[in-house]
């Protein structure tokens, strides 16, 4: 399996509008720049998998030269993992696909309710379960891709969800965990043994909403992946920040990076 990480920014992305920190500045250098976090999955037989449609969706898939995808992740209906949807449905009507796209039931709304207006004729909505029915026990087979949703909160009122893949013929597997306050722990039982965990992290400190580094490092310590690897960043968040843990194999992600899983 492969992946590629189209963004790694927070909702705000970085430079972050109307900042002049030395994170964003007036010319943050090229490789600070975060668009807002997607990733795209690829099996050894070809079959790819993309993570929420970010607003620089269209811009992404044309600077890294994606072809087309077959099947589309939604994590949550917040506008820096959804509003890309309009130009990833324009594109999938033009490569005449009919695509899976699936999500919890609240973000298929958020979806119809936004972009729906005219049919949504490239796309297939497939809502998920129950938020309790969700940990585990739905899978959805794309290809040889195995997709597991597994619900997390973010924040004390909302969810999100995350999605554990599994190549079904090696038998690979990774975790992307983003926008979420805490794993729980039927989620981190259903990680354990997870070769690439993927985790969003926005602030240093804790946060309501999302995880913290200092949480990041327990969920490592715990889960002991092959390789972790931290996304969905705001301005706060710098790569010696993510060395400074000092834990091995944990990495701040790059617009653009490729991983062999
Ligand atoms: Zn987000
Ligand atoms: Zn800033
Ligand atoms: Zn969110």
């Amino acid at each position: 399996m492969k992946v590629v990480f189209l963004g790694t920014g927070a909702s705000a992305g970085v430079p972050k509008l109307g900042c002049g920190c030395a994170s964003c500045g007036s010319r943050p250098a090229r490789g600070r720049r975060r668009r807002r976090s997607s990733l795209l999955v690829t099996s050894c037989s070809g079959v790819s998998v993309l993570i929420d449609t970010a607003p620089e969706l269209r811009e992404q898939v044309l600077r890294l030269g994606i072809v087309t995808v077959d099947a589309l992740l939604l994590t949550h209906g917040h506008p820096d993992h959804i509003l890309g949807f309009y130009d990833f449905h324009t594109w999938m009507k033009r490569m005449a696909r009919r695509v899976p796209v699936i999500a919890d039931s609240k973000t298929i709304g958020v979806i119809t309710t936004v972009f729906g207006v005219g049919g949504l004729p490239a796309v297939d909505l497939i809502p998920l379960g129950a938020l309790e029915e969700v940990s585990g026990s739905q899978v959805f087979d794309i290809g040889d891709v195995r997709a597991m949703p597994m619900s997390v909160p973010h924040g004390p009122k909302e969810a999100s969800v995350a999605y554990m893949l599994e190549e079904r013929g090696s038998g690979e597997r990774l975790g992307y965990v983003t926008d979420c306050s805490v794993v729980p722990a039927e989620v981190m039982r259903q990680l354990e043994g997870v070769r690439l965990l993927v985790l969003g992290v926005v602030k240093k400190g804790p946060d309501e909403c999302h995880l913290s580094l200092e949480r990041v490092t327990d969920i490592v310590r715990q889960l002991r992946p092959k390789r972790t690897i931290l996304t969905h960043m705001s301005h706060e968040i710098t790569g010696s920040d993510v060395k400074g843990l000092g834990l091995r194999n944990v990495r701040a992600a790059e617009d653009g990076l490729r991983i062999k899983v």
